[in-house]
């Protein structure tokens, strides 16, 4: 063990900079009840490690009052919203403020959400959410390969789970949003109505159902063949020995490889199937750090990121005492969109918002959310009352009329791009990449961009890439940019 995790020579030493301790509630109490002392850890193989350690953190529930719905009460909804994530609650806050009646079901609406989410801050901002981040870093920071590193000006938070967790209940609690804890079970539909039966027998009537269960939902339907990409992920919320991470920089790619040196095995895959590092420093010995598949397709194994994970933390001089949350990230990117429109709407992760080239979502769930809201409340605000087909119509072109979609068929593009690039094509399209007008990367990530934007962003990457690059470019992206030429094409007429 002591060999595995000993810091390496040459291992640059911990920042020593000061920060601010992060001002969430949910840290504090977590590393005051932590235990000091070092845990024994029993290694079992030569990837053992903090892969043994049991995350400190479990599952709580948040301590506040919602109105539960009873179902005795016989009451009909507006709208019954699924899933009680950062998707069910925003949609519910959002609609719900325009005098709808609506209720959201979820097994366990006050259990704390589990994903450590980021996202960029001027997001969250511009959103009214900049109270929701509960530790924000002023740049971030790109490792491109051991010699070159990119820092953006750029500034990125974490997103405080308990914090915009309770806002949102605030809000639908004010607004008169009820709550039934229960599992949705069969969705069925009537021309001007729907209902849900729950897997306690109960049975629930509303003019629309949102389906927010995230990407495991069973109720949205597609009508194109699902081909996916995957992230996937290892991440762990750990305290430290030390990190060699500056604590005014959270890390957003580091794709640097040289601890798999001495593992030939994983460096010929890694070269293959690339996967980085995220990083969010908290403080000197408290750090966030995921090993991230960016987009693969079939999905890297998992065991094989936690290897990687494992040697490049012993590399870094990362020395893990204490696992305080882990998690495993799995989400699909690109693919179809769900049918347009169907009778059960969704919103969040099953909804097609995921950004097909980066997984990012939250930010963008909670800023489509509102436009959804409008689209709804056209058809059932207390002036009109738009049921069934007109309804459902309305309510899928609001959250992507014909412009969002053409832009998601560039970034389901760039998805398919990065699919075909190894490392070394990677390195170099993210050095190219960061090199663009921030206007455009940062709208880019952010989804911000108009479609022809983004074909100006296109242009403009391939003017900034280097001629390997360019060489990628032209022998690996014909066939998806004729796919997506086709699409922005089928989608117009
Ligand atoms: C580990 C991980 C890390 C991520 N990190 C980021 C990040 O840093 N930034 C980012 O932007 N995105 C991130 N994502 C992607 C995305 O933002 C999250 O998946 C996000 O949680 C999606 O929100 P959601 O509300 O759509 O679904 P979820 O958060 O999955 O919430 C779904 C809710 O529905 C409930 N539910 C499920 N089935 C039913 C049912 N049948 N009946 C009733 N309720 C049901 C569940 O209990 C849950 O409460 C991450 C994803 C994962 C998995």
């Amino acid at each position: 063990m002591e060999t595995l995790l000993t810091p390496s020579p040459s291992s640059p030493l911990p920042n020593s900079s000061s920060i601010s301790l992060p001002k969430t509630p949910f840290l504090h109490p977590i590393s005051k009840n932590l235990p000091r002392k070092r845990h024994q850890i029993v290694q079992t193989s030569k990837f053992a490690s903090f892969l043994d350690l049991e995350p400190k953190l479990k599952p709580f529930f948040l301590d506040f009052d919602v109105p539960w719905f009873n179902p005795t009460d016989r009451a009909r909804f507006d709208v019954i919203v699924i899933g009680a994530g950062p998707a069910g609650l925003r949609l519910a806050e959002e609609v719900s403020n325009y005098g709808i009646k609506v209720c959201c079901i979820d097994p366990s609406p006050l259990s704390m959400w589990p994903n450590n989410y980021g996202a960029w801050v001027d997001e969250f901002e511009g959103l009214g959410l900049g109270d929701c981040l509960d530790k924000t870093w002023p740049m971030a920071c790109v490792y491109i390969n051991d010699e070159k590193t990119k820092y953006l000006g750029r500034a990125y938070g974490r997103v405080g789970r308990k914090e915009l967790k309770l806002k949102l209940l605030c809000n639908c609690v004010t607004n008169g949003v009820k709550f039934y804890k229960a599992k949705a079970w069969k969705v069925e539909h009537k021309e001007f109505e729907s209902s849900i039966v729950c897997d306690d027998g109960n049975e629930f009537k509303a003019s629309l159902i949102v389906d927010a269960s995230g990407f495991t939902s069973s109720f949205v339907e597609y009508d194109k063949p699902r081909n996916h990409g995957y992230q996937i992920a290892h991440g762990i919320l750990a305290e430290v020995d030390q990190h060699p991470f500056d604590l005014d920089k959270m890390v957003l790619m580091d794709w640097r490889d040289s601890h798999l040196g001495n593992e030939p095995y994983l460096r010929a895959s890694n070269l293959k199937f690339p996967t980085f590092l995220y990083a969010m420093p908290f403080d000197k010995n408290l750090i966030f750090l995921e090993e991230t598949s960016l987009v693969s397709r079939p999905v890297l194994s998992y065991m094989e990121v936690k290897k990687r994970m494992v040697a490049r933390l012993r590399q870094l001089g990362i020395r893990v005492r204490a696992v305080i949350e882990d998690e495993k990230c799995v989400i699909p990117m690109g693919g179809p969109l769900p049918k347009i429109p169907q009778k059960v709407m969704a919103i969040g992760g099953n909804s097609g918002i995921v950004h097909p080239s980066t997984g990012y979502t939250v930010a963008q769930t909670m800023a489509l959310a509102p436009l959804l809201a409008e689209a709804i409340v056209e058809c059932l605000g207390s002036t009109r009352m738009i049921r069934g087909t007109p309804l459902y119509n309305r309510a899928w072109n609001g959250l992507w009329p014909l412009e969002r979609r053409c832009t998601r068929e560039f970034n389901c593009f760039g998805m398919e791009t990065l699919l075909k690039l190894d490392l070394n094509g990677i390195r170099r399209f993210f050095d190219a990449f960061f090199e663009l007008n921030p206007h455009y990367w940062e709208g880019f990530l952010s989804s911000r961009l108009s479609l022809g934007e983004l074909f100006m962003l296109a242009l403009c990457h391939f003017g900034h890439a280097s001629n390997r690059s360019k060489l990628d470019m032209v022998t690996k992206c014909p066939v998806p940019l004729v796919k997506m030429i086709g699409n922005i094409a089928l989608e117009a007429i």
